[in-house]
């Protein structure tokens, strides 16, 4: 289980570290927005603890740009400020959970377990859909106009994570990890030759890509 953290004061970003860290968590610590930014792009976390005052601007800035942008990791809100308006402002912008400092630290361990916890038994979607493209997660099947497709479980997956996230261009860095579980080395063109199968199979004649090649970056669902 990865966790981000924002913090900018250094001590008590040090202390939620090793308190996480404890608790077999992996665990990245940034202390500006810019940072924080730059690391939910990199790859993939399992859940976010956000502080709002940070020196290059707004914590709630930067979850309204991450919820808008398709993230949906849950965000656990740490702030000063515990304002009864800020703490419902964060939770409309898509935070799962507000703490307010001071904090004990043993607190926000069994608050982050508790969003995990959400997270991974939390209702899903079984089926996901998009243009006319449907996948059934229990049974395993894909459809593509009402027509039945056939899909190696990697092309299963891959169309998961695409369709799962269908607002959020997703680097490569993220898709080997999430679907070839990091194992694989960047370095091969393994991706591209998996996105371009999805796109034979899903793309039909006329109509506009169905995924996009966002340059420099990734893919992302179109
Ligand atoms: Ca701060």
């Amino acid at each position: 289980m990865k966790i981000l953290i924002v913090e900018d004061e250094r001590k008590v970003g040090q202390f939620i570290e090793q308190a996480l860290r404890e608790q077999a968590y992996t665990v990245r610590v940034t202390p500006t927005l810019a940072a924080a930014r730059d690391a939910l792009a990199e790859s993939p976390y399992d859940a976010v603890v956000l502080d709002l005052g940070l020196p290059d601007g707004d914590g709630l800035e930067l979850l309204r740009e991450w919820r808008a942008a398709g993230f949906n990791e849950p965000v656990l809100i740490l702030s000063a400020r515990d304002a009864v308006d800020d703490r419902i402002r964060g939770l409309n912008l898509g935070a799962d959970d507000y703490l307010p400092k001071p904090f004990s630290v043993d607190e926000l361990v069994a608050r982050i377990r508790s969003l995990l916890r959400r997270q991974s038994t939390g209702p899903r979607h079984t089926v996901l859909e998009h243009r006319g493209v449907r996948l059934d997660l229990l049974a395993r099947t894909a459809e593509c106009g009402g027509q039945p497709v056939e899909l190696t479980s990697r092309e299963f997956a891959l169309l998961e994570l695409f369709l799962q996230n269908p607002r959020r261009v997703l680097t490569r860095t993220l898709i080997a990890e999430k679907v070839w579980d990091a194992s694989y080395d960047l370095e091969t063109n393994l991706i591209d030759v998996y996105v371009r199968r999805l796109r034979q199979k899903f793309e039909r004649d006329g109509e506009a890509p169905f995924i996009k090649t966002v340059r420099g970056t990734g893919y992302q669902l179109a």
